[in-house]
């Protein structure tokens, strides 16, 4: 195994994009990328623009309209508060990583009251916790993260629902790395703004953000609000829909790519997609810890996108990440918030199998010999590949 100090002048097919998000794009959805551009008004991308809605709602368990935007996932955090939140209103937010933290950074923008119920990173929040805090104020929303990829922690949407159910107020989430590869049950569980994003489990390119609000959560964004709302304003989005519309020009060639990938997790099934991720995340999360690698979410409720993991007291993770791009180019994350060194994160989304995860361990196993983590060689592959056998 040769090392180039240089790995930017690398050729980028020997590139293997291991993040969280954005994830390696499947062939078929780059082609589809690659195809004419067509008039966003016309008949050929009308249809275009209604098959890819109508294969969203399965994703999200909805039969509301779900908006694609031109932006990223932190574009339709903003976008669900700014339709909601009037300046003076309260917002329950679990906080418990990184993307909770963003939403209350958002919320103050928007001039809202900001209640956070805090947890350790890692640890999740007790249904009985929140339903204390939430009878203490009349709040606007209850905000929880459906899958905090800073952690690998995931919310129960679920109970979280019933909790707002007999309330005024709304339970706003962030699927942005969960829809597509994990449950999401919009309508059943409660869920009355949810906001995804193109490059997780969507398998697209970063670019289009994904919304979708309940009727309940329509009463509220239809008031004037008191919010200077344009581009984001989702009653904009919401007269386009019924027209069978984009208000504005939409990312064309990014929403052939989501109808794309959208088709090959359809194709594929997606109780079929979940299994295959879960799967692949217990073989990760078993080689890793075959080597000394400590999952990080404490939770019972765990990833199956994302997996995340302790680096080795004494080893620098941002060395590890250097390395494994430098020698095997191969791509993963660490963190960019108080963990930053500390951890790695890796994601299982994507058109990938067992033979990546086997390949990623590999990897990992030969930059940490590199620096000098003491364990047996092999047995991070062994474990996967076995646990893999098992599943
Ligand atoms: C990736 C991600 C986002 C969105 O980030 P952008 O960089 O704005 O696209 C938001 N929430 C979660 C949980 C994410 O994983």
């Amino acid at each position: 195994m040769t090392t180039s100090p240089d790995p930017a002048s690398k050729p980028v097919d020997t590139y293997r994009l291991r993040l969280p998000g954005p994830i390696a794009v499947p062939e078929r959805v780059r082609q589809a990328i690659a195809r004419p551009v067509l008039s966003h008004r016309g008949p050929e991308f009308r249809q275009i623009w209604a098959r890819t809605i109508e294969m969203l709602q399965p994703l999200a368990g909805t039969t509301q309209p779900v908006h694609v935007l031109a932006t990223s996932g932190t574009g339709v955090m903003e976008a669900a508060l700014l339709n909601i939140v009037t300046p003076g209103d309260r917002l329950l937010i679990v906080n418990n990583g990184q993307w909770g933290e963003r939403f209350a950074t958002i919320g103050k923008v928007m001039g809202a009251v900001i209640d956070t119920i805090d947890a350790d990173w890692g640890e999740t929040v007790a249904p009985d916790v929140i339903e204390k805090r939430l009878g203490a104020h009349d709040y606007r929303a209850l905000i929880v993260v459906h899958n905090e990829s800073s952690t690998g922690v995931v919310g129960d949407l679920e109970a979280a629902g019933r909790l707002v159910r007999n309330r005024p107020t709304l339970l706003v989430t962030d699927t942005v790395s969960g829809l597509g590869g994990m449950d999401v049950q919009m309508d059943a569980w409660g869920v009355d703004v949810l906001v995804s994003g193109s490059q997780k489990a969507l398998m697209c390119p970063p670019g289009l953000g994904v919304i979708a609000a309940s009727e309940k959560a329509w009463d509220v964004i239809r008031r004037d609000n008191g919010q200077p709302r344009f581009f984001f304003d989702l009653r904009k989005a919401r007269d386009s829909f019924d027209k069978g519309e984009s208000t504005f020009t939409p990312a064309i060639s990014l929403v052939y790519g989501l109808e794309t990938a959208l088709s090959m997790i359809h194709e594929e099934g997606l109780a079929n997609v979940f299994s295959r991720y879960r799967r692949l995340a217990r073989g990760l999360k078993a080689g890793a810890k075959a080597i000394g690698l400590q999952n990080f979410a404490k939770a019972p409720a765990q990833s199956n996108t994302v997996a995340c993991f302790h680096v080795p007291e004494g080893l620098d993770g941002t060395r590890l990440i250097r390395r494994l791009n430098e020698k095997h180019r191969t791509i993963i994350a660490g963190a960019r918030n108080r963990l930053q060194g500390k951890m790695i994160r890796l994601g299982t989304m994507g058109a990938i199998d067992e033979g990546d995860i086997l390949t990623d361990l590999l990897h990992i196993e030969d930059v940490l010999a590199e620096l000098g983590h003491g364990f047996e060689r092999g047995a991070a592959v062994a474990a996967a590949a076995s646990a893999f056998r098992s599943a």
